[in-house]
């Protein structure tokens, strides 16, 4: 089957987004196929977090459609909180609520949200954790975890309610440089495994080795995109070749 064949699990398709009179999204449009991995470049505030928001209905769409394994998730009638189900999203910082454990904090969700039972939910974190090389953390409290860590436990929090997409939104930005390779070769390794991940980074390294496809937004529209050794060897646009001389 040609890949052209196949439902993207995720598509977005000429989003528009505005706040108030600023045009933030300028109908973007841009498909995710399952167990790809995509990652949205781009200067800060071109609008990689909105696009990712709108993805995860934190903010409605002025214009457009977003599909989500075929369903229109940005019909008004959509539950939010039925979409969000299958989604894990992680941010820049702060994602672990503070006065909860780390094992507390991953089996929230599954027990409250997704009616998993305690046992259940134990066993999976503990195996996550494990997996990640935080087995000897479940009972800390996030500060006393290194900014690296952290990201790393939010990524097995994300994933404890086994999403169907993982949305990562500068998940290294705010890391010291030696805690930036932990956090990317853990996502390095679910996409290895398969996971279904949309990723803005400023990791271009990164994003050349382990992304399927590129996008480059420039002041809220996709100015190109396509395989990472298109988009970030040998860009079409300018714009995106000053971008990659800025960031590189
Ligand atoms: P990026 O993640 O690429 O840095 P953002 O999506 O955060 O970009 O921001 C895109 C633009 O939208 C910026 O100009 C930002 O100031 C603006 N913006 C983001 N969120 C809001 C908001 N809640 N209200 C008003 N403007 C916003
Ligand atoms: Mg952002």
């Amino acid at each position: 089957m040609s890949i052209e064949t196949h439902t993207p699990m995720l598509s977005i398709d000429g989003v528009v987004k505005f706040f108030g009179e600023h045009q933030v999204l300028r109908g973007i449009s841009l498909d995710v196929q399952e167990h790809q991995v995509v990652t949205v470049i781009g200067s800060s505030g071109s609008g990689k977090s909105t696009l990712m928001r709108c993805v995860n209905l934190l903010e409605v769409i002025d214009d457009g459609v977003i599909t989500l394994d075929g369903q229109d998730i940005t019909d008004p009638r959509v539950d939010p909180d039925q979409v969000r189900r299958r989604i894990g999203v992680v941010f820049q910082a702060y994602n672990l609520f503070p006065h909860m454990s780390v094992l507390d904090n991953i089996t929230l969700a599954p027990r409250v949200v997704h009616g998993v039972p305690k046992d259940q939910a134990l066993a999976r974190a503990h195996e996550l954790l494990a997996r990640v090389g935080l087995a000897d953390k479940a009972d800390e409290y996030p500060d006393r975890l290194s900014g690296g860590q952290q990201q790393r436990a939010a990524i097995v929090r994300a994933l404890a309610t086994e999403p169907r997409l993982l949305l990562l939104d500068e998940i290294t930005s705010a890391l010291d440089p030696e805690l930036v390779g932990d956090v990317l070769r853990l996502v390095r390794e679910l996409a290895e495994r398969g996971m279904t991940i949309l990723m803005a980074t400023h990791e271009m390294g990164f994003a050349r080795q382990v992304a399927d496809h590129v996008c480059f937004l420039d002041q809220g529209a996709v100015l190109e995109q396509g395989p990472p050794e298109q988009v970030l060897a040998d860009p079409t646009q300018p714009r995106t070749r000053e971008f990659l001389a800025r960031v590189i």
